[in-house]
């Protein structure tokens, strides 16, 4: 057990490049080896069999020479080479006599070769020559190959070929035995398994010598990804890989790395501004508040009630602005996290819209309010609070950007079956069109000179971003369409 621990750690340890390099030669040295066993195998059977039909033949031509005077019916046996294996019959007189000039005529005609006669169940007829037991003889001649190779005594291996020596009345009168040693065949595939070990190595050497540099260059934009990882640890968000042309697995890692990296640049950014953001916000009523602090100290009021009333009416006013805007960032920041909770509920539209029309009253400066409600709406289901929020946010907008002579409308409708459209519409100024598309961005305004003017105090910028989330927190959509002098529908 600590032992495979032990190799399993020493593996882990061997790079990633010499891992595969070795994985791959593994894999290459086993088919090759697989592909010359394979071969060598295939190679001594053709071999074999060869000199197999060799013998045959020569035995066939020694039989031919031998009984070529004779008529054929006065022959004494013929050559089984149909591989059918006769049953046994008596054999003809002086038998081994007339078979000796065949054996003759085959030890004559190819070195190294021996023939003697056997009889049909194998023994043999001639003393003292090399013989297969007779029932391994017996075994043989029931198979489909009438062949054997096997060691001789002093260790050479010996092919020996069997044909049946057949009467005319189709019975085996003797089996034809012809040894020959295989001394060339073993030379050829000396020689062959030689070149095939060269050539395995060789092949190998060369894999080596090709895959190591090759697993590199696949590995390659992983040696980049792991250098800009570095980089960008030391704060280079705006680094990029060079992802390979190749939709492989490391091609999209190298994608996905990139998009991951301009996510995180992004959110950073985003991070970076917002803090920019909410300091130069902070920024304005600090200054402020010390300024008119600094009064108060110095006794710039001369006290004057009148005088200090308007410097702590300010001061109030900036604390209210600071608040206001703290609570505001308390809320979406809730939203980002997902922490805010909605308590939703089945409400109706009637009663919502009425109370934001009453409390939109005190907010009025003289403008014409409106609230047109259509028969038979559905009731949604909403948190009502965040709802009546999100409701009054946008009438504040509208009243603080329409003058006192203008007109608010609060209307609601139906739109298909089971959706209901709030719409607050204004005659007010408007929005120019290239602000619109920002509209909902945190700290956005359209004109930030006129939101911080007395009569719009309270303007951060963070008011339609928190509509649009807490819109779509409880699923719906909010839109936004406005002509610059004419007045703006939400
Ligand atoms: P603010 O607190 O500054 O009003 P909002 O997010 O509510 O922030 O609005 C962003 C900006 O959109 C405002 O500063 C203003 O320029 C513009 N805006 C919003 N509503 C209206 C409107 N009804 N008419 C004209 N401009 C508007």
């Amino acid at each position: 057990m600590r032992k495979d621990k032990h190799v399993l750690h020493f593996i882990q340890r061997i790079p990633i490049r010499w891992r595969l390099t070795f994985v791959s030669l593994g894999l290459l040295i086993l088919l090759l080896s697989a592909l010359g066993i394979i071969l060598s195998v295939v190679a001594e059977q053709v071999l074999v069999n060869n000199e197999v039909n060799v013998l045959r033949n020569e035995a066939q031509v020694a039989w031919k020479g031998t009984f070529k005077s004779m008529a054929p019916q006065d022959r004494p046996f013929g050559l089984d080479l149909d591989n059918v294996f006769p049953p046994s019959g008596p054999a003809p007189a002086n038998f081994v006599y007339t078979a000796n000039p065949l054996l003759h005529s085959i030890d004559n005609a190819g070195t190294n070769t021996y023939a003697i006669l056997l009889t049909p169940d194998g023994h043999s007829l001639i003393p003292n020559s090399p013989y297969i037991v007779p029932e391994q003889v017996q075994q043989i001649m029931q198979s489909a190959q009438w062949y054997l190779l096997t060691n001789d005594a002093h260790g050479h291996r010996q092919l020996f070929v069997f044909i049946p020596l057949i009467s005319s009345s189709f019975h085996t009168v003797g089996i034809l035995q012809i040894s020959t040693s295989t001394i060339p065949i073993d030379n050829f595939l000396s020689a062959f398994h030689l070149t095939l070990f060269l050539g395995i190595i060789g092949t190998l050497g060369l894999a080596l010598v090709l895959t190591f540099p090759l697993v590199g260059l696949a590995l390659h934009p992983l040696v980049e990804i792991e250098r800009t990882s570095r980089k960008i640890a030391q704060g280079e968000l705006s680094m990029r890989i060079d992802p390979p042309a190749t939709d492989d697995e490391i091609g999209r890692l190298a994608r996905s790395f990139n998009r991951m990296l301009a996510q995180l640049e992004a959110a950073f950014r985003r991070q970076k501004r917002f803090v920019a953001d909410v300091s130069h916000e902070l920024r304005t009523p600090l200054t402020a508040l010390s300024g008119s602090l600094e009064m108060l100290l110095i006794g710039a009021d001369l006290g004057d009630k009148e005088a200090t009333r308007r410097l702590t009416h300010g001061m109030f006013t900036e604390v209210q602005r600071m608040h206001r805007m703290v609570e505001d960032l308390l809320a979406l920041t809730r939203l980002d996290e997902g922490k805010l909770t909605l308590r939703k509920e089945i409400i109706t539209v009637d009663t919502l819209l009425l109370t934001v029309y009453e409390q939109s009253e005190h907010l009025a400066h003289g403008q014409k309010l409106s609230c047109d409600i259509e028969p038979a709406l559905p009731a949604i289901g909403a948190d009502k609070d965040r709802l009546q929020q999100v409701l009054l946010n946008i009438m504040d907008n509208a009243l603080k950007f329409t003058l006192p002579a203008g007109k608010v409308e609060l209307l609601a409708r139906k739109n298909g079956q089971n959706t209901v459209v709030l719409i607050v519409r204004d005659t007010g100024q408007g929005i120019p069109p290239e602000a619109l598309p920002h509209i909902f961005d945190r700290f956005y305004r359209a004109d930030p000179s006129r939101s911080r003017s007395p009569q719009h105090v309270g303007g951060s910028g963070l008011g339609l971003a928190i509509a649009k989330d807490l819109v779509e927190a409880q699923g719906g959509k909010i839109e936004i369409s406005s002509i610059l002098g004419r007045g703006t529908t939400v």
